[in-house]
């Protein structure tokens, strides 16, 4: 019979302060979870802005972690959807409604009752969620994807958000042949985004801060790379896509990017600034161009990004790291200094 366990995790005890090893509590498998030793947790933007208590209503103490892979060790006695042994992988929700029109239509990031997010929120059972920097998690088997085997599971960690992250607007906006894509922002999520534009067949174009990192984004899948830092580039590329990704961590000159868009092409912001951003709206209203954002996307939608990946060869490119480097990876994230996502080895916890 399964009982509660105990499992080594990076923790960090409070707003802003460096993470450090502890031990949390995993419930006992319920009817329908699926217990997973966790193989590879990727290290998101989206953990660092938390950490920090940069989106506000943080709970500590904190495990990060939403880019999780490993191995079904244990399966409740309803579960259908894996066995023990299976390769799998979890992101950022554990759980939702599973009834509101959202969840219903696939798209269970929307939850009427907001999803339970992997960590950083309170499960149905009142209990805090922990992330993916530990040992083990316990999830509910519908939360829970498959890892098609020609991914390994270290690559395949970043895939469980910022693949799908980038995934799901490039089929919404509907990237493909004929279609012109730029990506702002070479990082995590920018980094799956050229690839994935380039496997579905659109046009892709990267915006980066310089061109420093021109070579990797020509390899990774883009026709063209620009650099934002040259005025030039804002004139040369005036009216060219009809969809601009944005992956900025921080708020940017979004009008100056709006003059990019083509008549009816929008600015997908996935980029979640800690601030309030400004626009003026006439820099829209001239050619009938959209903002809007997106968040993460469906299990359904998610299982059909990692199937995508496997027959592409797409993978993220990572530095795999040590538990106990976590904080020093947290500060060279914030630098920039990535190519192109920390995986945690989850065996050095
Ligand atoms: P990341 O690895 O740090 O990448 C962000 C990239 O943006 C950097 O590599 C850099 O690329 C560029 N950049 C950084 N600061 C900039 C600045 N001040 N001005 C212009 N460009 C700058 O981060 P990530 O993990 O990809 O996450 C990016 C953002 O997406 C975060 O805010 C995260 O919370 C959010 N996010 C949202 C969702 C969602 O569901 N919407 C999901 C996951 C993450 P260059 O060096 O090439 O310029
Ligand atoms: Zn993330
Ligand atoms: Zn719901």
């Amino acid at each position: 019979m399964s009982t509660t366990t105990t499992v080594t995790a990076y923790a960090a005890p409070a707003p802003k302060a460096p993470l450090e090893r502890t031990t949390v509590e995993r419930r006992a498998v319920r009817e329908r979870d699926v217990r997973i030793a966790i193989a590879y947790a990727g290290i998101c933007h989206s953990d660092l802005h938390q950490v920090r208590a940069g989106w506000g209503g943080e709970i500590f103490p904190m495990v990060p972690g939403h880019e999780i892979t490993g191995i079904v060790r244990e399966v409740g006695p309803g579960v259908t959807r894996h066995r023990v042994g299976d390769r799998v992988g979890v992101g950022c929700m554990v759980d939702s409604c599973r009834v509101c029109d959202d969840c219903r239509a696939g798209l269970e990031q929307y939850c009427a009752e907001v999803p339970v997010w992997t960590y950083n929120a309170v499960g149905k059972d009142g209990q805090p969620t922990y992330g993916g920097y530990s040992q083990e998690v316990v999830v509910d088997e519908h939360f829970v994807v498959r890892v098609p085997d020609a991914l390994a599971l270290d690559v395949a960690a970043p895939l469980l958000c910022a693949g799908i992250t980038t995934y799901s607007p490039l089929r919404h906006w509907k990237a493909g042949p004929g279609r012109r894509v730029a990506v702002v922002g070479l990082g995590g999520l920018g980094h799956m985004g050229v690839q994935l534009a380039h496997a579905l067949g659109a046009e892709v174009t990267v915006l980066s801060q310089s061109l420093r990192k021109r070579e990797d984004g020509l390899r990774l899948g883009a026709d063209d790379y620009r650099a934002t830092s040259d005025p030039a580039t804002f004139e040369e590329l005036a009216r060219t896509f009809d969809l601009v990704l944005n992956t900025v961590s921080a708020p940017i000159d979004f009008a100056a990017y709006f003059g990019l868009l083509r008549t009816d092409g929008a600015m997908v912001n996935l980029g979640l600034p800690e601030e309030p951003v400004q626009v003026h709206l006439q820099s829209l209203s001239g050619r009938r161009r959209s903002m809007s954002s997106s968040g993460i996307g469906g299990i359904a939608e998610t299982q059909e990004m990692l199937d995508f990946c496997a027959a592409h060869g797409v993978a993220a490119e990572i530095e795999t790291i040590r538990a106990e480097q976590v904080n020093e990876a947290y500060d060279r994230l914030l630098a920039g200094d990535v190519r192109y996502r920390f995986v945690i080895d989850a065996a050095t916890l």
